[in-house]
């Protein structure tokens, strides 16, 4: 990744930081986001809703923390209320049988879990697969666990997983495969048969998968599948979700890892020793949000869908090039047709020249040049937000 700045010496005679961590800097998503607030754009940036979720949820938060539950810490799993609630998900979406007991974990959103599950598996050499361009803490988490990145492209139009560079990708030193469906940044979903092959592979050289799903109810083409539903990789898979997208309530953290009991217990080992337990309260409320009716899951993909033809066409109409999502709330676009500048030149100069923040794709490869001219636009914001930020986008002149 091409980011540095956090290399201090502080006058000491060695590198302050972690040699791991040399290169990962500050995360791009902090950044944008201040200079989006320092210069009053449009912050299609970082990704998180300019909508709350449910009230009803908020004021089910309000009144634990009033009630006085979860305000002291909860247990290490996570309050039975809300494990009950998670395996209830799975079962009624994926049809996928998970003990609230012994099989899930409540984890400082998805983030931690992610965390949590590399440090738990991967050891100092060990290979982690995963498909770039990828979320950014991936690269991060994998570099404190000691492991090493191995990247497979996912390259435009369409950012289909390239099965046979999967293949070749595999050694006597990979241990797993990190995936992510539906995929940020490109809006990739995978398919059956994509998620299939991956599978047998895994299957074939005993490699664990750690699953990130926190897309899962933001499909808009295609369905989604865990993995771990697939025949033999229940045994082997971490599947990950969190509250943060599907209930519009990014500041709660609460995230959850559901596996086999050997698998959770791995990372329940770590999670321990990061946070040991987080978010009592708002445990009890997203318990309360995953019993919302099927009318509620169906209408978050609804809504995204119309924003998402929203962005494609506005963005098309203004000179982008643009790679419709099927899936999350992100939009992949390139910008060469504004002249032959990066992906990040780009993205610092929007602000200025029009009042619109992005995100320059280039930050979630390792191999820079694949993303180099691409920007990723946020869509989860209000209707008005996304016709004035592509009004906006509309003063641009494509060369
Ligand atoms: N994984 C992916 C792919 C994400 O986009 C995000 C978004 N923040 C996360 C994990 C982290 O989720 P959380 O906010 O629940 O930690
Ligand atoms: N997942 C969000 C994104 O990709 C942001 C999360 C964060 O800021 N770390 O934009």
């Amino acid at each position: 990744m091409p980011r540095c700045g956090a290399w201090h010496h502080s006058g000491m005679s060695r590198p302050l930081l972690n040699p791991r961590l040399a290169g990962l800097g500050t995360t791009i998503f902090a950044e944008m986001s201040e200079l989006a607030a320092a210069t009053g754009s449009v912050n299609l940036g970082q990704g998180f809703p300019d909508t709350d979720g449910p009230a009803e949820i908020a004021r089910a938060a309000a009144d634990a923390i009033m009630a006085g539950r979860g305000n002291q810490y909860p247990p290490g799993a996570g309050v039975p209320e809300l494990r009950r609630a998670i395996a209830g998900h799975q079962r009624r979406f994926y049809d996928l049988d998970i003990d609230p007991d012994t099989e899930v974990l409540v984890t400082a959103g998805a983030t931690e879990a992610v965390a949590a599950a590399l440090l738990a598996f991967v050891s100092p050499g060990d290979e982690v697969i995963a498909f770039e361009p990828y979320y950014d803490s991936y690269a991060a988490c994998i570099a404190m666990a000691g492991g090493v990145r191995v990247p497979i492209t996912l390259r435009a139009p369409g950012f289909r997983p390239d099965l046979s560079a999967l293949r070749a990708a595999v050694t006597d030193r990979t241990r797993l495969i990190l995936l992510n469906s539906p995929h940020n940044p490109t809006g990739s979903v995978f398919t059956r048969t994509e998620l299939t092959a991956i599978a047998n592979l895994a299957r074939q050289h005993d490699l664990l998968v750690i699953s990130d799903e926190v897309y899962e109810h933001m499909v808009f083409n295609g369905e989604h599948v865990p993995i771990a539903s697939l025949p033999g990789m229940r045994e082997r898979t971490v599947s990950i979700s969190s509250a943060a997208k599907t209930f519009s309530f990014t500041g709660w953290k609460i995230g959850w890892v559901t596996g086999t009991p050997d698998l959770v217990t791995a990372v329940r080992t770590v999670k321990q020793f990061l946070t040991f337990v987080n978010g009592g309260p708002f445990q009890y409320a997203v318990a309360q949000a995953l019993a919302l009716p099927d009318e509620y899951y169906a209408t978050i993909a609804a809504d995204l869908k119309i924003k998402r033809d929203l962005m494609c066409e506005g963005l098309a109409a203004a000179g982008f090039e643009v790679y419709p999502p099927e899936g999350t709330y992100f939009i992949m676009t390139d910008v060469r047709a504004f002249g032959q500048v990066s992906g990040l030149e780009f993205a610092r100069a929007l602000p200025g020249a029009v009042g619109v923040v992005a995100i320059p794709s280039e930050v979630f490869y390792d191999n820079a040049d694949a993303g180099r001219f691409g920007v990723r636009f946020a869509f989860c914001k209000r209707k008005e937000v996304l016709a004035e930020a592509l009004a906006r986008l509309s003063r641009l002149r494509a060369g």
